[in-house]
Parts: structure tokens; C-alpha cells; sequence
């Protein structure tokens, strides 16, 4: 009698693959993707992190925050590799975090280079962004109770920079509570926010294993802090060292640009690193 109301039920049984349960009438149900929000920064990891929720069955949508980063090769790195990982949609949120300051990718604070890698995986650096993962996971969030979803999938690593303090597990849990606690879907007992940080425990190297099993193309991502007008990875910063290094011990080779090799991670690239021209 009343099938035209839609009851939608997640289905414990069923939950490991993702999918929601829809009753369409009494006898008859439709299963569907679950929908997941992903953070897409246009890096290494995040686009590894895109392409596990699609493995577990998600339907994504994708959200990049322009905070004001000090070029555009990341976002532009985002939409292409939203394209190529297939989203249902992909939205980019401009919220300039220069108005607040205090990172060497939002002030006008230098972008370390050339450091020793033991110096880069411990302390924090001036390229951490005050609060960064807080305000994405909230922008996140509300995108997420807007299209229905209730998981949420950000990159962060613990290995990296073991130090950054919202990359840590405990972060991630207490984002959850707050999720669950700040949101109408959340009180309304529509579902439970989940935060899921695959990569959290993976080493550079283990991320770009995985990476290449589920089909990542790592020549659309871009990782350098400060590259050059053409768009070259400069070699030296943080991002592209740990990135070169990831791929050294994966023993792949990374086939983006650089401006600058170093020579211990030179058999880390495709191609003997001369400086191709602008426009690639
Ligand atoms: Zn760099």
C-alpha cells in the first residue's frame, strides 16, 4: 500500500560492500552504492585514497579545497585526476587560508629545501598548515550531509611526518564523534559519519605499491611544494624528497617532471631530468 514511500535501510550483512539497500516495495529491494566523500588534493596520496574507496565500492565525490596554495598545479593535478578515477562529481571549495597565515604554503614564510630526510620525518614543519585537516574534514562533512553520505575518506599519513598532530588516529576518532554529534544526519540517526584514513600506516613507498594496483596514474598528480614556472617538481622541497623516495624503494620510477634530481634518487625517475619546456 504505501510503495511509493521509499524506506532506506543499511543492511548490516551488506556493509562490508558498500551498499545501501533501498525498498522499493514490500518484496522488492535495489542495492546501490554507498556514497563517500573524498578528500582530493591532487597529491600522490590522496589520489591513491580516491582510487581505494572506488575498490570498495563507493560512488565518490570528490572535494578540493583552493585554500590559497601557493600554486595552482595541485588543483589542476585534482581535476585531472577526478577525471581519470571516475566520480560521480567533483567540487572545488575556495576558502583562502592566506587570511590567516602561519604555513610556508599560505604566508610568505620560505618552503624548506634540500633538508636531510631524518630531519623531514620527525618535528613539525613550517609547511604544516594550522589546523588544515580539521577545516577539511568540515568542509567534508557538509558536503557529505548535503549528498547523503555518511563516509569519509581523507590521505593522511602517520609515517611521514610522525608528528603532525592531525594525522594521528586519535584526531580521526574524535572527528568522527564530533561528525556524529554536529550534523542533522548525524542526530537524526540517518547514519553513522566514518572517517577512513587507508594510508594512515603505509610507508611512501607501500602507498605508490598500491597506488599502481588499483590503476592510479601518478604521472596526473602533483606533490612539489614550490615548483617551477613550467611546472616542474623542483626535487628539493619535502613533498618532492618523500615522494622520490617512495619510489625508489618501490623500485618504480616516477614519470612527472623535475627541475632537479638528486643524485641518490635518480634511479627514481623515468627520464634523465632535463628541464622540458613550458606548456607540458
Ligand atoms: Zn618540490
Amino acid at each position: 500500500m504505501q510503495s511509493r514511500s521509499l524506506c532506506v535501510l543499511v543492511i548490516s550483512s551488506l556493509r562490508c560492500r558498500h551498499k545501501i539497500m533501498i525498498a522499493v516495495s514490500p518484496m522488492r529491494w535495489l542495492a546501490v552504492e554507498a556514497k563517500a566523500v573524498v578528500l582530493l588534493s591532487g597529491g600522490l596520496d590522496s589520489a591513491t585514497t580516491l582510487a581505494v574507496a572506488r575498490s570498495e565500492g563507493y560512488a565518490v565525490y570528490a572535494l578540493t579545497v583552493d585554500y590559497g596554495q601557493r600554486h595552482r598545479r595541485e588543483l589542476q593535478a585534482a581535476q585531472r585526476v577526478a577525471e581519470s578515477l571516475g566520480v560521480v562529481e567533483h567540487r572545488i571549495v575556495r576558502l583562502d587560508l592566506r587570511a590567516i597565515g602561519g604555513s610556508a604554503l599560505t604566508d610568505n614564510i620560505q618552503v624548506p629545501k634540500d633538508r636531510a630526510m631524518e630531519e623531514i620525518e620527525h618535528g613539525i614543519p613550517v609547511t604544516y598548515v594550522p589546523a588544515r585537516n580539521t577545516v577539511l574534514l568540515g568542509l567534508a562533512l557538509g558536503y557529505a550531509e548535503v549528498v547523503g553520505a555518511f563516509d569519509i575518506f581523507i590521505g593522511c599519513n602517520a609515517i611521514d611526518y610522525s608528528g603532525y598532530p592531525d594525522c594521528r588516529p586519535e584526531f580521526l576518532r574524535q572527528f568522527e564523534a564530533l561528525a556524529n554529534v554536529a550534523t542533522k544526519a548525524g542526530v537524526e540517526g540517518l547514519g553513522v559519519f566514518r572517517v577512513h584514513a587507508p594510508l594512515l600506516y603505509l610507508s611512501k613507498a607501500n602507498i605508490i605499491r598500491e597506488g599502481k594496483r588499483l590503476g592510479v596514474n601518478f604521472r596526473l598528480t602533483h606533490s612539489c611544494y614550490e615548483p617551477t614556472e613550467e611546472g616542474l617538481a623542483c626535487g628539493r622541497c619535502d613533498s618532492c624528497r618523500l615522494r622520490l623516495k617512495g619510489f625508489l624503494e618501490a623500485q618504480e620510477r616516477d614519470s612527472i617532471g623535475y627541475a632537479y634530481v638528486p643524485p641518490e634518487y635518480s634511479a627514481a625517475v623515468a627520464v634523465a631530468e632535463k628541464p622540458r619546456k613550458a606548456g607540458r
